[in-house]
């Protein structure tokens, strides 16, 4: 193990601090305190790797957050945004033939989408399938369940990370807003509640039906460390949305093109009425969808329901939508994709259970979390109760001394890129190896 060197890192975050609000651009830089003083600063990426400013070079499973499922500077998609760039220029705010070819594509792949609608983020995507959906059913809630990130806006951003002393008991949660700053009637719009109970919602869904507009939900709740729904329980959801007049909405932000092309809703065969996408469509570049039933979005497409936005179907972003989607569409991708997820998930359950500790590595194919315990995660108050929250950051600090980058949070996840291949994922075993034994002696 070469020396591991942050100096450089440390002298930038003290010049950033000077012209941004705690030294950078979004909380989510903010590494937990034991994983590292301050946030890395990188150099440059290729493939699956990635060097910092003091020459520490990674395999990254972070990935930017999940966008990058073909790796930093694939060929093909710089290709594609540089013609476009070059030849065509980066917007109009006008009409232009990448939206439709970009939205043909999406609506092919996404069993539940038959019309798509481009942005720019996944927080603005959920803003909009909110309003889609209250305005479809005439009716005001939101049902979200606790623990679950759905982007950080005012209407949806409550429950996330809340102290386990503030939510009240789990059959009547207490709502929390995510921030300081949010006004307290964005909350009365939402219901919060426990993710994977079915008695909880059923008793909920019977006294509320007539108020609630919309259940969202991630598929797998990527944002609480891989956290799997309970067989049937995404069925569940389609049934009794189904029953009484509320529509289903999965965030598909990270989901979407990363477990196959028809996203979870495809690997689970359950079809929600509206589905938002991020992260992946784009391959690195700023772009999201919400997509759905025709009925539903041709509200847009009748002006009842306004969307807009200067910079949505700019042609970068749509250029990379196009090319990014055209790769994954190679035979082979997910396969592999599933493959490297699967070894990785093994690989380190071995070397930690090896090392005597207990460990669960859940999740599926390209997204995958380590808990620290021995059963599963279910929701979010097992989440937040975990002992694994004490060992993780030891774990996460190991293994980037050791070349290997991961979001540093327990509630976030490991991302696998189409550009990893065996022998990275077996050098990340072996890491995970000597990380373990270095978190044990700490412990
Ligand atoms: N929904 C989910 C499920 C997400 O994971 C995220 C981002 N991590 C968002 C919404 C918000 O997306 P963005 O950061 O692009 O605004």
């Amino acid at each position: 193990m070469s020396e591991y060197k942050m100096g450089k890192s440390a002298e930038m975050f003290e010049r950033a601090k000077r012209s941004l609000p705690g030294g950078m651009d979004s909380v989510a830089r903010v590494p937990p305190p034991n994983v590292l003083p301050h946030p890395p600063y990188f150099e440059r990426g290729k493939g699956c790797r990635i060097w910092d400013v003091d020459g520490n070079e990674y395999v990254d499973y972070a990935l930017g957050f999940g966008p990058l499922i073909l790796g930093h500077c694939p060929p093909d998609l710089i290709a594609a945004v540089e013609d476009v760039i070059e030849n065509r220029g980066t917007t109009f705010g006008i009409c232009h033939n990448l939206e439709f070819e970009a939205a043909e594509k999406v609506v092919k792949h996404l069993p539940a989408v038959d019309l798509v609608r481009f942005g720019n983020s996944g927080t603005e995507s959920v803003m909009i399938a909110l309003r889609l959906a209250r305005g479809f059913t005439g009716k005001e809630k939101i049902v979200r369940f606790e623990g679950a990130y759905h982007g950080w806006s005012d209407v949806i951003h409550w429950n996330t990370r809340s102290p386990l002393g503030a939510i009240g008991l789990k059959h009547a949660p207490r709502l929390v807003p995510g921030t300081a700053g949010i006004a307290e009637p964005y909350g009365q719009c939402l219901i919060i509640q426990p993710w994977n109970d079915p008695d909880v919602l059923r008793k909920t869904i019977k006294r509320r039906a007539h108020e609630i507009a919309a259940i969202i939900t991630e598929p797998i709740m990527c944002n609480l460390g891989a956290t799997m729904p309970k067989p049937g329980y995404l069925q569940f959801l389609r049934d009794i949305c189904t029953e009484n007049d509320i529509l289903l909405i999965f965030d598909e932000v990270i989901t979407a093109f990363r477990l196959g092309l028809s996203g979870a809703q495809g690997y689970f065969g359950v079809q929600p009425d509206i589905t938002t996408i991020a992260k992946a469509l784009g391959g690195g570049y700023p772009v999201s969808a919400v997509g759905g039933r025709r009925e539903i979005m041709d509200l847009m497409g009748q002006h009842l329901i306004t969307s807009a936005g200067t910079y949505n179907g700019n042609l970068l972003c749509l250029a990379a939508v196009k090319a990014t989607l055209e790769a994954l569409e190679q035979p082979g991708v997910y396969e592999k994709l599933h493959a490297l997820g699967d070894r990785l998930r093994k690989g380190l359950e071995d070397v930690i259970h090896q090392a005597g500790l207990p460990v669960v590595a859940q999740g599926v194919g390209p997204v995958l979390q380590v808990w620290f315990q021995d059963t599963p995660i279910a929701n979010y108050r097992e989440a937040a109760g975990s002992k694994s929250q004490a060992i993780h950051p030891l774990f996460v600090r190991a293994l980037y001394k050791r070349g290997i980058m991961l979001n540093p949070g327990q509630f976030g996840v490991w991302y696998i890129s189409t550009a990893h291949t065996e022998q990275d994922i077996d050098f990340t075993i072996e890491a995970a190896r000597g990380a373990i034994q270095e978190v044990k002696a700490q412990l």
